[in-house]
């Protein structure tokens, strides 16, 4: 591993820029490198986030090129294009994506990055799985951000429609960050008891499949009013960094590479995991009911079928 605090963002459009911000709020970032084909861009970024140092903590920002990267614990990979409008899915984005997505891996093994790559471009399931084949890093060091955002979702609605603190809730979406997601509700709690119980002793209604409409549904509504979502993702995105750079050992869904675990191999797809210093560390294995053990399988053929093409 390089410099201890270094952290590098390859595209710095609203989501890397916001991420960027996000970063500098946890005050562990010592550098922050920002790269961007649209120099200009990233240039920009780099001045006003600089000036927010003086207020924030103290961090040298800078808009920089791979070189910089090189030394990094940890890259950060937001460039690309993203939806156009609520009817494209995030599968297809996949062709630009891809092929962007290959040349910053080449970037960076051409200079030797060995940190932790987090990949957040969609579709972030795909192109992680895509970044960890054509990359020298070892698979628990390429992370998707995967569900950390639809589970951070899912909690704070049903921590609103609770009256709670979304830290108080535990329930996890798992598998691919997208339409074939599922709620792992048979291990869901709220304030430590069963979701159901805890709504039943609480008087609330809660709904398994409207919630999960709505979390399937946010990325789409927030688009369709903003033109873009960022502040949640970036959000999400320093949440992971924050574990890796304090080796916190957090449970984070995140997408990773399956070896067998959920009876699925060579797949990236989010479960949870253990986060820390070398990236994924561990992968904890739910006991799923069968209904959500099918859908995660299906969410992974879907993944499956997806890599295959684009490999192809
Ligand atoms: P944006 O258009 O605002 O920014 C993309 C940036 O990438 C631009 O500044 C562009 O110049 C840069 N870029 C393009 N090609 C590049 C390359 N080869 N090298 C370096 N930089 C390059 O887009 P955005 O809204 O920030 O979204 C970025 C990506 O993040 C999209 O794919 C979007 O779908 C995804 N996203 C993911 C999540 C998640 O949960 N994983 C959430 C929100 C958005």
């Amino acid at each position: 591993m390089g410099h201890t605090h270094r952290v590098a963002i390859i595209g710095c459009g609203r989501v890397g820029a916001t991420t960027a911000f996000a970063l500098l709020h946890t005050g562990q970032v010592e550098e922050l490198v920002l790269i961007d084909t649209d120099r200009a861009r990233a240039e920009g970024e780099a001045m006003d986030l600089a000036h927010a140092t003086a207020l924030l903590a103290p961090a040298r920002v800078w808009a920089g090129d791979y070189a910089d990267a090189a030394s990094a614990a940890i890259v950060i990979v937001a460039a690309g294009r993203a939806s156009a409008s609520r009817d494209e899915s995030r599968l297809q984005l996949v062709g630009d994506n891809v092929r962007i997505t290959r040349q910053i891996v080449g970037e960076l093994a051409a200079v030797g990055f060995s940190g932790c790559l987090l990949m957040a471009t969609n579709p972030v399931d795909v192109l992680a799985q895509i970044a960890a084949s054509a990359s020298p890093l070892p698979a628990a060091r390429v992370i998707g951000s995967g569900t950390l955002l639809d589970t951070a979702r899912l909690r704070q609605l049903l921590a609103t429609a609770c009256a709670l603190d979304p830290r108080s809730v535990h329930a996890h979406i798992l598998g691919e960050h997208g339409d074939s997601e599922i709620v792992a509700w048979s291990s869901a709690a709220i304030a430590g008891m069963p979701w159901a119980a805890f709504g039943a002793q609480a008087g609330v209604e809660l709904a398994p499949e409207a919630i999960l409409d709505s979390v399937r549904g946010a990325a789409p509504a927030i688009i369709e009013r903003k033109g873009a979502t960022n502040f949640a993702i970036g959000a999400a995105l320093a949440r992971l960094v924050s574990c890796i750079l304090r080796d916190e050992h957090s449970v984070l869904m995140v997408s990773t590479r399956l070896a067998g675990e959920y009876g699925e191999r060579d797949v990236y797809l989010s479960v949870p995991c253990v986060v820390g210093g070398g990236g994924v560390e561990r992968i904890i294995e739910l006991d799923l009911s069968p209904a959500e053990w099918a859908g995660l399988h299906r969410s992974a053929e879907i993944l499956r079928d997806v890599a295959r093409r684009v490999a192809a």
